[in-house]
Protein backbone atom coordinates (compact mmCIF):
# COMPACT_ATOMS: atom_id res chain seq x y z
CA UNK A 1 0.00 0.00 0.00
CA UNK A 2 1.39 3.62 -1.25
CA UNK A 3 0.77 5.83 1.49
CA UNK A 4 -2.00 8.76 0.83
CA UNK A 5 -0.41 10.81 3.80
CA UNK A 6 3.05 11.13 4.69
CA UNK A 7 4.40 13.09 7.66
CA UNK A 8 8.72 12.78 8.23
CA UNK A 9 9.89 14.70 11.60
CA UNK A 10 7.31 16.96 12.47
CA UNK A 11 8.25 19.71 15.03
CA UNK A 12 5.96 22.30 16.19
CA UNK A 13 6.62 24.30 19.26
CA UNK A 14 4.64 27.26 20.96
CA UNK A 15 6.07 30.41 22.65
CA UNK A 16 5.07 30.97 25.71
CA UNK A 17 4.94 34.48 27.15
CA UNK A 18 5.63 35.83 30.75
CA UNK A 19 3.12 38.42 32.61
CA UNK A 20 5.46 41.09 30.79
CA UNK A 21 5.15 39.70 27.15
CA UNK A 22 8.97 38.47 27.34
CA UNK A 23 9.67 34.22 25.43
CA UNK A 24 9.46 32.57 28.55
CA UNK A 25 10.23 29.15 27.13
CA UNK A 26 7.93 26.81 24.75
CA UNK A 27 5.38 24.25 24.64
CA UNK A 28 7.07 21.23 22.89
CA UNK A 29 3.67 20.28 21.28
CA UNK A 30 4.84 17.76 18.67
CA UNK A 31 8.39 16.56 18.83
CA UNK A 32 9.94 14.84 15.91
CA UNK A 33 6.75 12.69 14.82
CA UNK A 34 7.22 10.47 11.31
CA UNK A 35 3.77 8.51 10.18
CA UNK A 36 2.27 7.39 7.36
CA UNK A 37 -1.23 6.66 6.32
CA UNK A 38 -2.28 4.13 3.30
CA UNK A 39 -5.17 4.87 1.14
CA UNK A 40 -7.97 3.49 2.72
CA UNK A 41 -6.73 3.09 6.10
CA UNK A 42 -8.22 4.30 9.59
CA UNK A 43 -5.15 5.44 11.87
CA UNK A 44 -5.99 5.58 15.48
CA UNK A 45 -4.21 8.21 17.13
CA UNK A 46 -4.06 7.92 21.30
CA UNK A 47 -2.82 9.66 24.58
CA UNK A 48 -3.80 11.28 27.31
CA UNK A 49 -5.00 15.17 27.05
CA UNK A 50 -2.31 17.80 25.95
CA UNK A 51 0.12 15.00 24.31
CA UNK A 52 0.13 16.44 21.57
CA UNK A 53 -2.65 15.03 19.05
CA UNK A 54 -4.54 17.24 18.06
CA UNK A 55 -1.96 19.81 17.34
CA UNK A 56 -0.41 16.48 15.39
CA UNK A 57 -4.18 16.24 13.52
CA UNK A 58 -3.79 20.13 12.70
CA UNK A 59 0.14 19.60 11.18
CA UNK A 60 -1.01 16.76 8.68
CA UNK A 61 -3.82 18.91 7.33
CA UNK A 62 -1.55 22.07 7.18
CA UNK A 63 -3.90 24.22 9.29
CA UNK A 64 -0.74 25.16 11.23
CA UNK A 65 2.90 25.30 10.04
CA UNK A 66 5.69 22.60 11.71
CA UNK A 67 8.71 24.60 12.46
CA UNK A 68 10.65 21.39 11.33
CA UNK A 69 9.58 18.49 8.79
CA UNK A 70 7.27 17.51 6.15
CA UNK A 71 4.13 16.75 5.26
CA UNK A 72 2.99 15.23 1.91
CA UNK A 73 -0.56 14.37 0.56
CA UNK A 74 -0.67 12.39 -2.75
CA UNK A 75 2.78 12.95 -3.17
CA UNK A 76 2.59 17.10 -2.93
CA UNK A 77 4.33 18.81 0.37
CA UNK A 78 2.06 20.02 1.85
CA UNK A 79 4.28 23.18 3.49
CA UNK A 80 5.28 24.28 0.05
CA UNK A 81 2.31 24.17 -1.82
CA UNK A 82 0.92 27.84 -3.05
CA UNK A 83 -1.72 29.64 -1.11
CA UNK A 84 -4.18 28.51 -3.88
CA UNK A 85 -2.84 25.20 -4.65
CA UNK A 86 -3.78 24.19 -0.99
CA UNK A 87 -7.06 26.01 -1.48
CA UNK A 88 -7.83 23.49 -4.36
CA UNK A 89 -6.60 20.61 -1.97
CA UNK A 90 -8.48 21.51 1.14
CA UNK A 91 -11.44 19.56 -0.94
CA UNK A 92 -9.00 16.64 -0.33
CA UNK A 93 -8.89 17.08 3.41
CA UNK A 94 -11.53 17.59 6.30
CA UNK A 95 -11.69 17.99 9.76
CA UNK A 96 -14.38 17.13 12.03
CA UNK A 97 -13.65 18.65 15.27
CA UNK A 98 -14.40 17.66 18.50
CA UNK A 99 -17.35 19.83 19.42
CA UNK A 100 -20.24 19.84 17.43
CA UNK A 101 -21.77 22.86 18.82
CA UNK A 102 -18.59 25.30 17.80
CA UNK A 103 -18.02 23.17 14.20
CA UNK A 104 -21.63 24.77 12.69
CA UNK A 105 -22.28 28.50 12.35
CA UNK A 106 -25.80 29.52 14.02
CA UNK A 107 -26.68 31.45 11.60
CA UNK A 108 -26.73 29.03 8.89
CA UNK A 109 -29.33 26.64 8.14
CA UNK A 110 -28.47 22.95 7.78
CA UNK A 111 -29.09 22.98 4.32
CA UNK A 112 -26.59 26.05 3.77
CA UNK A 113 -24.08 24.30 6.05
CA UNK A 114 -23.77 21.04 4.17
CA UNK A 115 -24.59 22.63 0.68
CA UNK A 116 -21.39 25.55 1.69
CA UNK A 117 -18.44 22.81 0.49
CA UNK A 118 -20.80 21.90 -2.48
CA UNK A 119 -20.62 25.57 -3.84
CA UNK A 120 -17.02 26.50 -2.64
CA UNK A 121 -15.66 23.52 -4.54
CA UNK A 122 -18.20 23.30 -7.36
CA UNK A 123 -18.87 19.52 -6.21
CA UNK A 124 -22.70 19.68 -8.22
CA UNK A 125 -24.26 22.53 -10.43
CA UNK A 126 -26.39 24.65 -8.04
CA UNK A 127 -29.95 22.58 -9.28
CA UNK A 128 -28.52 19.45 -8.12
CA UNK A 129 -27.51 20.81 -4.82
CA UNK A 130 -30.82 20.43 -2.76
CA UNK A 131 -30.76 16.48 -3.90
CA UNK A 132 -26.92 15.82 -2.86
CA UNK A 133 -27.86 17.70 0.38
CA UNK A 134 -30.35 15.20 0.70
CA UNK A 135 -28.65 12.54 -0.20
CA UNK A 136 -25.57 13.49 2.36
CA UNK A 137 -28.15 13.80 5.11
CA UNK A 138 -29.55 10.28 4.90
CA UNK A 139 -26.17 9.12 4.41
CA UNK A 140 -25.41 10.07 7.95
CA UNK A 141 -29.10 9.08 9.49
CA UNK A 142 -30.98 12.24 9.36
CA UNK A 143 -34.23 13.16 7.75
CA UNK A 144 -34.13 15.32 4.34
CA UNK A 145 -37.04 17.29 5.48
CA UNK A 146 -34.52 18.45 8.33
CA UNK A 147 -32.63 20.51 6.40
CA UNK A 148 -34.02 23.88 6.64
CA UNK A 149 -33.86 23.81 10.62
CA UNK A 150 -30.89 25.65 12.30
CA UNK A 151 -28.40 24.03 14.27
CA UNK A 152 -29.74 25.20 17.54
CA UNK A 153 -32.95 22.99 17.17
CA UNK A 154 -30.68 19.78 16.94
CA UNK A 155 -28.89 17.52 19.82
CA UNK A 156 -25.08 17.31 19.91
CA UNK A 157 -25.42 13.87 18.54
CA UNK A 158 -27.35 14.76 15.48
CA UNK A 159 -25.00 18.23 14.92
CA UNK A 160 -21.75 16.20 15.00
CA UNK A 161 -23.75 13.91 12.56
CA UNK A 162 -24.53 17.41 10.47
CA UNK A 163 -20.71 18.32 10.96
CA UNK A 164 -20.24 14.87 9.53
CA UNK A 165 -22.51 15.48 5.98
CA UNK A 166 -20.40 18.39 5.88
CA UNK A 167 -17.10 17.41 6.01
CA UNK A 168 -18.14 14.38 3.12
CA UNK A 169 -19.59 17.01 0.72
CA UNK A 170 -16.49 17.61 -0.77
CA UNK A 171 -16.04 13.90 -1.41
CA UNK A 172 -12.75 14.04 0.57
CA UNK A 173 -9.86 11.74 0.13
CA UNK A 174 -8.66 11.92 3.89
CA UNK A 175 -10.90 12.95 7.07
CA UNK A 176 -9.52 13.82 10.39
CA UNK A 177 -11.49 13.06 13.23
CA UNK A 178 -10.46 15.03 16.62
CA UNK A 179 -12.12 13.39 19.41
CA UNK A 180 -15.32 13.75 17.23
CA UNK A 181 -17.45 11.57 19.68
CA UNK A 182 -15.92 12.50 23.60
CA UNK A 183 -18.28 15.73 23.89
CA UNK A 184 -21.33 13.71 23.11
CA UNK A 185 -23.21 11.86 26.10
CA UNK A 186 -22.11 8.36 26.30
CA UNK A 187 -25.32 6.89 25.06
CA UNK A 188 -24.84 8.71 21.96
CA UNK A 189 -21.13 8.21 21.45
CA UNK A 190 -21.89 4.93 20.30
CA UNK A 191 -24.22 5.51 18.03
CA UNK A 192 -21.74 7.93 15.95
CA UNK A 193 -19.13 5.94 15.92
CA UNK A 194 -20.83 3.35 14.81
CA UNK A 195 -22.13 5.67 12.00
CA UNK A 196 -18.62 6.58 11.52
CA UNK A 197 -17.22 3.04 10.66
CA UNK A 198 -20.12 2.45 8.51
CA UNK A 199 -18.90 5.59 6.62
CA UNK A 200 -15.25 4.67 6.36
CA UNK A 201 -16.61 0.89 5.13
CA UNK A 202 -18.61 1.93 2.51
CA UNK A 203 -16.99 4.70 1.50
CA UNK A 204 -13.38 3.09 1.67
CA UNK A 205 -12.44 6.54 3.75
CA UNK A 206 -9.26 7.42 5.08
CA UNK A 207 -9.51 8.67 8.51
CA UNK A 208 -6.95 9.81 11.16
CA UNK A 209 -9.36 9.36 14.11
CA UNK A 210 -8.02 11.36 17.08
CA UNK A 211 -9.07 9.72 20.53
CA UNK A 212 -8.64 9.52 23.91
CA UNK A 213 -11.05 6.94 24.39
CA UNK A 214 -9.32 3.03 23.19
CA UNK A 215 -12.83 1.49 23.12
CA UNK A 216 -13.52 4.36 20.39
CA UNK A 217 -9.91 3.41 18.37
CA UNK A 218 -9.67 -0.58 18.77
CA UNK A 219 -13.74 -0.10 17.17
CA UNK A 220 -12.20 1.68 14.02
CA UNK A 221 -8.89 1.75 13.80
CA UNK A 222 -6.37 -0.50 11.47
CA UNK A 223 -3.10 0.53 12.61
CA UNK A 224 -2.89 2.86 16.04
CA UNK A 225 -0.03 4.99 16.94
CA UNK A 226 0.26 6.04 21.11
CA UNK A 227 1.29 9.38 21.39
CA UNK A 228 2.61 10.80 25.33
CA UNK A 229 4.49 14.34 25.46
CA UNK A 230 4.62 15.24 21.58
CA UNK A 231 6.18 11.56 20.63
CA UNK A 232 4.77 8.51 19.40
CA UNK A 233 5.99 5.40 21.45
CA UNK A 234 4.40 3.08 19.97
CA UNK A 235 2.83 2.18 16.60
CA UNK A 236 1.47 -0.94 14.88
CA UNK A 237 -1.55 -3.07 13.66
CA UNK A 238 -4.14 -1.66 15.81
CA UNK A 239 -5.10 -5.59 17.18
CA UNK A 240 -1.14 -6.08 18.06
CA UNK A 241 -0.93 -2.60 19.92
CA UNK A 242 -4.27 -2.99 21.81
CA UNK A 243 -4.12 -6.72 22.61
CA UNK A 244 -0.11 -7.01 23.42
CA UNK A 245 1.13 -3.43 23.74
CA UNK A 246 4.92 -3.21 24.36
CA UNK A 247 4.97 0.17 25.64
CA UNK A 248 4.38 0.87 29.16
CA UNK A 249 2.51 3.71 28.50
CA UNK A 250 0.35 2.25 25.93
CA UNK A 251 0.20 -0.90 29.12
CA UNK A 252 -0.85 1.98 31.84
CA UNK A 253 -3.31 3.38 29.62
CA UNK A 254 -5.35 -0.48 28.45
CA UNK A 255 -5.14 -1.01 32.41
CA UNK A 256 -7.20 2.15 33.12
CA UNK A 257 -9.90 1.46 30.75
CA UNK A 258 -13.02 0.10 32.99
CA UNK A 259 -14.97 -0.56 30.10
CA UNK A 260 -15.68 0.46 26.84
CA UNK A 261 -15.88 3.71 26.50
CA UNK A 262 -15.57 4.96 29.67
CA UNK A 263 -12.46 7.70 29.83
CA UNK A 264 -9.54 6.68 30.96
CA UNK A 265 -8.20 7.84 34.22
CA UNK A 266 -4.86 9.23 34.36
CA UNK A 267 -2.59 6.58 35.09
CA UNK A 268 -0.13 7.19 38.39
CA UNK A 269 2.17 10.33 38.45
CA UNK A 270 1.74 13.68 36.91
CA UNK A 271 2.01 14.31 33.14
CA UNK A 272 5.11 16.54 33.01
CA UNK A 273 5.18 19.93 31.73
CA UNK A 274 5.47 19.62 27.96
CA UNK A 275 7.15 23.16 28.38
CA UNK A 276 10.40 21.57 29.92
CA UNK A 277 10.04 17.91 28.97
CA UNK A 278 12.23 15.50 30.38
CA UNK A 279 15.23 14.30 29.55
CA UNK A 280 15.59 10.59 28.01
CA UNK A 281 12.73 8.80 27.72
CA UNK A 282 9.92 10.96 28.27
CA UNK A 283 7.95 8.58 29.85
CA UNK A 284 10.95 7.58 32.89
CA UNK A 285 9.19 9.65 35.73
CA UNK A 286 6.10 7.75 35.45
CA UNK A 287 7.35 4.41 34.13
CA UNK A 288 7.46 1.39 36.89
CA UNK A 289 10.64 -0.04 34.74
CA UNK A 290 12.65 2.47 34.34
CA UNK A 291 16.05 2.30 34.59
CA UNK A 292 19.44 4.80 34.99
CA UNK A 293 19.58 4.84 31.19
CA UNK A 294 16.24 5.68 30.57
CA UNK A 295 16.35 9.66 32.76
CA UNK A 296 19.60 10.20 29.29
CA UNK A 297 19.21 8.14 26.19
CA UNK A 298 16.35 8.89 24.20
CA UNK A 299 14.86 5.52 22.69
CA UNK A 300 13.78 5.80 18.85
CA UNK A 301 10.89 3.92 17.57
CA UNK A 302 12.95 1.52 15.32
CA UNK A 303 11.48 -0.67 12.29
CA UNK A 304 8.52 -3.03 11.66
CA UNK A 305 5.23 -3.14 11.69
CA UNK A 306 4.82 -3.12 15.21
CA UNK A 307 7.16 -0.26 16.73
CA UNK A 308 8.07 0.53 19.89
CA UNK A 309 10.27 3.33 21.49
CA UNK A 310 11.42 1.91 24.56
CA UNK A 311 15.03 0.91 25.84
CA UNK A 312 13.22 -2.41 27.59
CA UNK A 313 10.92 -3.04 24.82
CA UNK A 314 12.60 -7.23 24.46
CA UNK A 315 12.94 -7.84 28.40
CA UNK A 316 9.60 -6.58 30.01
CA UNK A 317 7.45 -8.85 31.51
CA UNK A 318 4.42 -9.65 29.41
CA UNK A 319 1.54 -7.71 30.41
CA UNK A 320 -1.67 -9.36 31.15
CA UNK A 321 -4.21 -9.54 28.53
CA UNK A 322 -7.51 -7.99 29.55
CA UNK A 323 -9.20 -8.55 26.28
CA UNK A 324 -12.62 -8.61 28.77
CA UNK A 325 -12.21 -4.83 29.62
CA UNK A 326 -12.07 -3.89 25.74
CA UNK A 327 -14.59 -6.25 24.15
CA UNK A 328 -16.93 -3.85 21.73
FE1 LIG B 1 10.15 2.98 30.79
FE2 LIG B 1 12.69 3.21 30.16
FE3 LIG B 1 11.03 2.08 28.46
FE4 LIG B 1 10.93 4.69 28.91
S1 LIG B 1 12.61 3.57 27.98
S2 LIG B 1 9.23 3.34 28.80
S3 LIG B 1 11.39 4.78 31.08
S4 LIG B 1 11.59 1.33 30.48
MG1 LIG C 1 -7.12 17.58 21.82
Amino acid sequence: MSALLEAEGLVKRFPVRDALGRRAGAVHAVDGVSLGVAQGEVLGIVGESGCGKSTLGRLLLNLITPDAGTVRFGGDDLTRLSASALRARRRDMQLIFQDPFASLDPRMTVEQAVAEPLRLHRIVPRAQERDRVAELLSRVGLRPELARRWPHEFSGGQRQRIAIARALASQPKLIIGDEPVSALDVSVQAQVVNLLSDLIRDLSLTFVLISHDLGVVRHVADRVAVMYLGRIVEQGPAEDVLSAPKHPYTRALLAAVPGHGAKAPPIEGDVPSPIAPPPGCRFHTRCPFAVERCRTDQPTLGDGLHRVACHLADSLPPPTPRPDRLAG
